[in-house]
């Protein structure tokens, strides 16, 4: 997802555990950046992104370097969320950072929304759908459980922009982007549009 927010970045390599019930956020480690891959996302209407994502068995080092490569790459986007199909790796995995410092990183393995309440409504964006920013109607409260990136389950409850950010990312690993849940004649002007860029960029 993309949205606004500093460039600010954090120095520290820092964990929070934290209270009950809150996600377990990391913060950025800048001293890995420099090691790390910027994976090239996919744009609509391509259609690997359509293709559901199957669960992460097993979190192990190499799912712990595709959520590092992820999130720089959400991070140089900029984004505020990205999930994995969205750089063409179909594992149930997503990274979101809702926060105004960007050093509140929040990792997802398997995420799963066990409960949801309300109704909010928000101006969506999406690193896939560039430049195009529709307003979508989700879960105002949801409760997520997920695995960490240590391979711990967690559960959480949420609510506001976190929310909708987490919903759209677990669309992603649906095989939906969220377009979808625009007008049939929005969505193929959106589509017309995509299309017409990428074929001026080649
Ligand atoms: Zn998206």
């Amino acid at each position: 997802m993309t949205g606004g927010g500093g460039a600010a970045v954090a120095l520290t390599i820092e964990k929070h555990p934290a209270r009950h019930n809150m996600p377990i956020y990391y913060a950025r480690d800048r001293a890995r950046a420099s090691v790390m891959t910027i994976l090239g996302i996919l744009t609509y209407p391509d259609p690997r992104l359509e293709q559901p994502s199957a669960p992460v068995k097993d979190v192990d080092a190499k799912v712990v370097r595709l959520i590092e490569d992820m999130a720089e790459t959400m991070y140089q986007a900029p984004g505020i969320g990205l999930a994995a199909p969205q750089v063409n790796v179909h594992k149930r995995i997503i990274v979101v950072d809702v926060s105004e410092e960007r050093n509140h990183l929040l990792a997802l393995v398997n995420p799963e929304i066990i409960e949801r309440d309300g109704e909010q409504e928000f101006e969506e964006g999406c690193l896939s759908v560039p430049g195009v920013y529709a307003p979508v109607s989700r879960s105002a409260r949801i409760r997520v459980h997920a695995l960490n990136r240590e391979g711990k389950a967690f559960e959480f409850d949420t609510d506001g922009l976190l929310a909708v950010c987490i919903q759209h990312e677990i669309d992603h690993l649906d095989g939906k982007v969220f377009v979808e849940y625009l007008s049939r004649l929005k969505r193929e002007r959106i589509r017309k549009k995509l299309l017409k860029q990428q074929r001026q960029a080649m």
